[in-house]
């Protein structure tokens, strides 16, 4: 993809990775020379000032770790992403977007011997509408008398422009103060209750699919510690279970524990119920009644935990009851109705005899080995770029889209971001998710593609 400009894949690998490391991240963006890699060596904290001037030179490092006061965090420079064929402004409202997606604070710097032009105002824009916390530095405020100018900057409507001299030092304290004012203190994470801890498991499925059997034929085999209690201290909520050696957290136990069977209104609690425990789970083990066929209600709790970006396990109970002839309709109903969840781990289990439950961890293992999954950006791009030679988009008025370069923005689920010289057509992005988990495998989870268009 060279030829496009976008020859810094490596840059945007390392934003992605940035954004997922265990300290928080800080991006430092802004137009070509308004002197972010001077900033950035004057934080790191390197004497000599690493500044290219030749265009098309990449850089090799683009992260590097600082500290400050004691809070460590990474910053990452994108100063040698410029040399673009698409112009300054697009260049650098796409190393702005990448640099925002994967920061949890952006420091936007601005030439204040220049002011704003066109361009720092498109920045201002995508911050806005990004609402990650934004520092905004006045650079080149070498000496008192640049203090006007970076005054001016207040018209950016970011806050308080902060003077700084990056090649002298001028103000960089004060700046890094309100650095570490703005970002916070852990990176941002996917999902509600924070990574770490033992790993959280939501047993869900409709009413009478065998959950408060399944759950408790777990826990009667298995160490069980209360977790929290809610209301009563009879009522736990989460509860830890020790299953193969690992301490698992069942989410929300008390919805499956209490039997509540509401008359009216129960598909509506039922689905409340599922949508509070995915939000609290990583692992969704989808339960389904193969005594029945598989209903609406089934698939939509499937793409309940599909939507909210969860690992998933279908786990088709009651299996000691089915004979020959239910088992070959069952096996139609799944490629007719589950299709779409080919990539889930199945496990066919009673809950009632406890047949093939030492299945279960394996099934949430592999699913959660896939849903954290990252492919490193140089793999996925030798593979988009095959698949491009290979499979082109069709010519849609006299215009042929191209897959320019892509980069795993994140992981939990694994979320993919395309950059494309147009359109993409819905058939050609299924086409391009169904290869990548050919290509990469994915068992156990969701993955998201989204195209942006370069134009
Ligand atoms: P980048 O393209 O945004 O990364 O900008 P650089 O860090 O490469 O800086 C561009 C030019 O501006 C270099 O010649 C720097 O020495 C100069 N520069 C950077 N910061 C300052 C500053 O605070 N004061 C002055 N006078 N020049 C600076
Ligand atoms: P929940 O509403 O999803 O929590 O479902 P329950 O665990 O209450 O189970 C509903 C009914 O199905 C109960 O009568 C269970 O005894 C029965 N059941 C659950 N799992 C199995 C199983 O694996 N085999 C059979 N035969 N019955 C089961």
């Amino acid at each position: 993809a060279a030829e496009e400009g976008f020859d810094l894949e490596e840059v945007a690998g390392d934003l992605a990775a940035a954004g997922h490391g265990p300290l928080p991240v800080l991006a430092v963006v802004g137009r070509p020379n308004v002197g972010k890699s001077t900033l950035v060596n004057r934080i790191i904290g390197r004497r000599e000032a690493v500044v290219e001037d030749k265009p098309g030179v990449t850089r090799d490092r683009v992260n590097y770790e600082a500290n400050w006061n004691g809070r460590r965090f990474t910053i990452v420079d994108t100063g040698g992403w410029e040399q673009d064929v698409l112009g300054i402004d697009a260049s650098v409202a796409a190393q702005a977007e990448f640099a925002i997606q994967a920061a949890d604070a952006v420091v936007f710097v601005v030439d204040s011997t220049v002011g704003a032009t066109d361009t720092d105002e498109a920045v201002v824009r995508l911050l806005r509408k990004s609402g990650k916390p934004v520092v905004l530095a006045a650079n080149k405020v070498d000496g008192q008398s640049g203090e006007a100018d970076a005054a001016a900057l207040w018209n950016l409507g970011l806050g308080e422009p902060h003077a700084v001299s990056s090649l002298h030092g001028r103000g960089t304290g004060d700046l890094l103060d309100a650095i570490m004012a703005a970002l916070p203190e852990a990176p941002a994470m996917t999902f509600g209750a924070g990574i770490g801890g033992p790993r959280r498991i939501a047993l869900i499925g409709r009413p009478n699919v065998g959950k408060s059997s399944l759950l408790n034929r777990v826990a009667g085999e298995h160490r069980v510690v209360v977790d929290k209690v809610a209301g009563t201290t009879r009522d736990p909520v989460d509860e830890l279970i020790e299953l193969g050696g690992i301490t698992w957290k069942f989410i929300d136990t008390a919805g499956i524990r209490r039997r509540v069977h509401l008359q009216e209104g129960a598909d509506y609690y039922a689905s409340l119920r599922t949508a509070a425990a995915l939000t609290k789970a990583e692992v969704a083990v989808v339960l389904i009644d193969t005594t029945e066929s598989i209903s609406v209600q089934d698939t939509r709790i499937i793409t309940m935990a599909v939507e909210a970006g969860r690992a998933v396990v279908i786990a088709y109970n009651k299996w000691d009851q089915i004979d020959e002839e239910r088992r070959y309709y069952l096996e139609r109903e799944i490629e007719q109705d589950l299709v779409q969840v080919q990539w889930a781990p199945r496990v066919n289990v009673s809950a009632l005899t406890g047949r093939h439950m030492e299945k279960l961890v394996p099934a949430i293992e592999a699913a959660i080995a896939g849903w954290e999954t990252r492919i490193p950006t140089g793999r996925l791009n030798a593979f988009l770029g095959e698949l491009v030679a290979g499979h082109p988009h069709p010519i849609r008025g006299g215009k042929q889209p191209r897959i320019l370069f892509g980069t795993q923005a994140g992981t939990r689920p694994p979320r993919f971001v395309l950059f494309a010289s147009g359109f993409l057509e819905a058939g050609y992005r299924r086409f391009v998710e169904r290869r990548l988990r050919e290509e990469f495998g994915f068992v156990g989870t969701p993955i998201q593609v989204s195209v942006r268009v370069r134009e």
